[in-house]
């Protein structure tokens, strides 16, 4: 009954264990949730006073497809201000999270057969989202011992004449891989050479640790061929579930998205809109906030982890996860089946490395409180040391 597309997509394994820790939950079992793939932080009422304003003021009726023009010129302007682009309204598309951004591109860029680069570990939608639009995930593996970093050569390797794009997700989930400004140039400058198109998944921008600086890609939009960035209001300003999201690209790019949009969503959510408009206006004390917010939460987990467990983490430098190889763990056999055991046995939710293309290891959050995250790694190490 179901087409062929749809029967070899494979299912969200990530999905699948918080829908097991959410029925343990449920059953009223304490659930250790090292999963959370968000800032478990409040939105700031500078946000949630503008999703007031907005109902109050009856602004629900259905939204222009590419964005309401006020929040399509102050995320432009954000992100020449952030980062040097000369971005304006008719590059920006405002889309229902970055996931849509995403997949708005692969569906307009591939034709059938066009071959995507994606760099592994990656986030788990990109291969299903470039199958659904008919191309090809062509995998670049990095490894831990390259701090997980891939080389322009790797890429350059990968490349052929079906290569159509390259993903970079920089800062990185899961990896929290954080590129320099020479890093990203020369990744440019292999696409320039293979003619190919740069999609930069950057939604984690502001969640970047030690001070360090940020590199778009939409720094250097005009020096290098098509670059396309996807930005996010969900983890820069803690609002996941509003649906928030953009796409910087040039004018002939962001009309045919708006077209895909047009014939699909109809645009992300008015209010939503307006709130995401107050988070950009006030981006220069909620962004700062938040990442001070979640700088201590990574810093309260590794040294947590590195206090009770033998083999150290090192600091992840952006996003809200750390990378752990199940060797680390004392573990062994499919990431899969070790987070199931410590999901079933343990009642400690970990998301397989698996998914992420990175088999031997899991992803640890530390996007929750810091009482939690003491109490689940404190939990995880009693189970690992008891089993
Ligand atoms: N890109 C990466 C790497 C992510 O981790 C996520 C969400 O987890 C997204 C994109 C999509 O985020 P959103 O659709 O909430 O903007």
């Amino acid at each position: 009954m179901l087409s062929d597309r749809i029967t070899s997509l494979p299912p969200s394994e990530t999905l699948a264990m918080n829908a097991r820790a959410a029925a343990k939950r449920r059953a009223g079992e304490r659930v250790y949730n090292l999963t959370v793939g968000e800032p478990a932080i409040r939105v700031s009422p500078l946000v949630s006073d503008a999703v007031v304003r907005a109902l109050e003021a009856g602004k629900t009726q259905y939204p222009p497809v590419a964005g309401i023009v006020e929040l399509r010129d102050a995320a432009s302007s954000w992100m020449n201000a952030s980062f040097g682009s000369v971005y304006d309204r008719t590059h920006t598309l405002v889309t229902t999270g970055g996931k849509f951004g995403l997949y708005l591109l692969f569906q307009a860029l591939l034709n059938p057969g066009d071959e995507v680069v994606i760099i592994a570990p990656y986030w788990v939608s990109y291969p299903s989202m470039v199958e659904l639009a008919g191309g090809r995930a062509i995998v670049v593996q990095t490894t831990e011992a390259a701090g997980w970093k891939v080389s322009p050569d790797d890429i350059r390797s990968a490349c052929n004449e079906k290569t159509k794009a390259l993903i970079i997700n920089n800062a990185s989930n899961p990896t929290g891989v954080v590129y320099t400004r020479e890093e990203v140039e020369q990744l440019m400058l292999v696409a320039q050479e293979k003619n190919i198109f740069v999609i930069s998944d950057e939604v984690y921008s502001g969640l970047v640790y030690d001070n360090q600086p940020f590199i778009s890609c939409a720094s250097f939009v005009g020096k290098y061929g098509n670059i396309a960035v996807v930005q996010s209001a969900s983890k820069n300003f803690a609002m996941t579930g509003m649906r928030v999201g953009f796409v910087f690209a040039n004018p002939a790019i962001i009309s045919a998205l708006e077209i895909v949009q047009g014939q699909s969503t109809s645009g992300a959510a008015t209010i939503c809109q307006w709130a995401a408009l107050a988070a950009i206006e006030h981006a220069d004390s909620i962004l700062p906030d938040i990442r001070t917010v979640m700088q201590h939460r990574r810093d309260v987990f590794v040294q947590t982890w590195n206090s009770v467990f033998h083999t150290p983490i090192k600091p992840p430098q952006s996003a809200l996860y750390a990378f752990v190889s199940l060797a680390d763990l004392g573990l062994s056999g499919s990431s899969t089946q070790a987070c199931l055991e410590l999901l079933e046995r343990g009642n400690i939710a970990l998301v397989p490395g698996a998914p992420f293309g990175a088999e031997g290891y899991v992803r640890i959050s530390f996007g929750d409180t810091e009482d939690e995250l003491i109490a689940s790694i404190h939990a995880l190490h009693h189970f690992l040391n008891n089993a």
